[in-house]
């Protein structure tokens, strides 16, 4: 079979790689390391867990256990590794990360099919070949993309916390647009003045993450962590995200003291950001800071928010949902570049990535994943149009609501996460991708 390019032996480009060389093509996995390091890089081997050793929740009928038990249907090489490599992390599947880098390094060069090229690509590749350099990709390959892609990649500093919908309580908060104007499509918390003053002291007072030294870099205005904003006086947050005018409370048929605006983060409007929220808390600080604001009391925080550089696309109109980079001659990307968020996430990315590319290659149609499971879920956040498109991790919230309202939150992910397993698992046996 043909020779094809994996370039980056990150989460992403070790499973595109072992996706296709099990499809009998020759690999060329491409890799900077140990050559060149990214600022956040340190471990010479393959699929580098550069901040925490948890690939999340080991329960399936959790988002991100889900997702991995889709990857185990799909022959994933990192959910191999991990399981080998696993350490006693409770209820999540936590690795030693060294072992772990060393298990999937040893499966991706000991395939016969698997050529590694070591050192820094820095020329657009023409065809047959996955992308997967990650949020940290080098500056001149990163330019490359963006002359070719012909959007610009996007940074940033720092993004806001995410919760669902259904955990918002709407005895308190209500819909509204400032100043009535179009639809009411924001969601208010108003607060009284005792309520913003109790809330500030906790934010200003709240610990931060420490910043590494490449994540300094400048902070603009407009995406400034509410903490910092904070920390000028107390009156900035109330003139800043939490300006109440032009909000009326229907409740009290009153201006409220303060405001914090939710926004729709997906069309179905299953998940909400908090508008100007963007923060570098620690997440246990979010959780219990942001808890204090009226109506998010038992908020479910899908997202926290964070702090660091990352390089990604503007994936929506520039990818397909089979992470092809459209009208490209087999051009794909895959990973944390693409808008996924999170090392499992990185990871699915390439599986999918990986056997498309194979399909495509083999004269098939690309894989069809139903759209109950979660990677389809990412897929579709990549590649359905959005005009404020960010980075999004697996979660409950993404996927289609079930037929009927389970209230017990517990018995409701699981049937969800039932419904999307069993569903790709068939979709998997009837598209030849697996046996059973
Ligand atoms: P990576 O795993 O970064 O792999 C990219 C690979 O490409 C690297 O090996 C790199 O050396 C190589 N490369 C780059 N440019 C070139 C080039 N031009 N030529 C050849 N090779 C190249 N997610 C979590 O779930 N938990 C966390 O705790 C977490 N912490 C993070 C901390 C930081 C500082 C950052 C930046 C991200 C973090 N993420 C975290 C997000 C994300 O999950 C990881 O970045 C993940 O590793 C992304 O996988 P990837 O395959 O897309 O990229």
């Amino acid at each position: 079979k043909k020779t094809v390019t994996v370039i980056g032996a990150g989460l992403a480009g070790v499973e595109a790689a072992w996706a296709l060389a099990n499809r009998g093509f020759h690999v060329r996995l491409c890799e900077m390391k140990p050559e060149k390091y990214s600022p956040a890089h340190k471990y010479k081997g393959f699929a580098e867990l550069v901040c925490s050793n948890s690939l999340k929740s080991a329960d399936t009928a959790s988002a991100c256990g889900m997702l991995k038990e889709e990857m185990r249907y799909m022959n994933s090489v990192t959910m191999r590794a991990a399981e080998k490599t696993k350490v006693g992390a409770g209820g999540a599947l936590a690795v030693n990360r060294t072992e772990f880098s060393d298990a999937v390094t040893e499966m991706i060069t000991n395939h016969p099919y698997i050529e590694i090229v070591n050192g820094e690509i820095t020329e657009f590749p023409k065809s047959d070949t996955v992308i997967a350099t990650g949020p940290l990709t080098s500056d001149i390959f990163a330019e490359k993309i963006q002359e070719r892609c012909g959007s610009p990649l996007s940074f940033y500093d720092a993004a806001a916390p995410i919760v669902t919908a259904e955990s918002i309580d709407m005895s308190l908060a209500f819909f509204a647009t400032r100043y009535d104007k179009g639809e009411a499509d924001y969601i208010n918390c108003p607060m009284t003045k005792e309520e913003y003053e109790a809330f500030y002291n906790e934010l200003v007072n709240a610990e931060s993450v420490q910043l590494k030294s490449f994540e300094n870099l400048k902070v603009y205005e407009g995406c400034m962590p509410v903490e910092v904003l904070a920390k000028r006086g107390i009156e900035s947050v109330r003139y800043g995200c939490m300006k109440p005018v032009g909000l009326i409370d229907p409740r009290t048929d009153r201006r409220p003291y303060a405001v914090v605006q939710l926004r729709k983060e997906n069309n179905e409007g299953t998940l909400y950001n908090l508008v100007g929220f963007q923060t570098n808390l620690k997440f246990g600080e979010q959780k219990r800071v942001f808890s204090m604001i009226t109506g998010l009391q038992n908020a479910e925080f899908v997202r926290y928010g964070v702090m660091h550089r990352n390089t990604f696309l503007n994936s929506p109109g520039l990818l397909d949902k089979n992470f092809r980079l459209i009208d490209s001659d087999n051009i794909y990307f895959a990973g944390q570049m693409t808008g996924v968020e999170g090392y499992v996430e990185s990871a699915a990315s390439g599986i999918i990535a990986g056997i498309n590319l194979a399909r495509a290659l083999d004269g098939e149609k690309p894989l069809e994943l139903p759209e109950t499971c979660m990677t389809a879920a990412l897929a579709r956040h990549i590649s359905t149009e959005n005009k404020d498109f960010q980075p999004m991790g697996a979660n409950m919230g993404i996927l289609p609501p079930l037929p009927e309202r389970i209230k017990d939150k517990k018995l409701r992910y699981r049937t969800i996460a039932d419904r999307g397993l069993e569903d790709l698992k068939k979709a998997l046996c009837e598209q030849g991708v697996i046996k059973e």
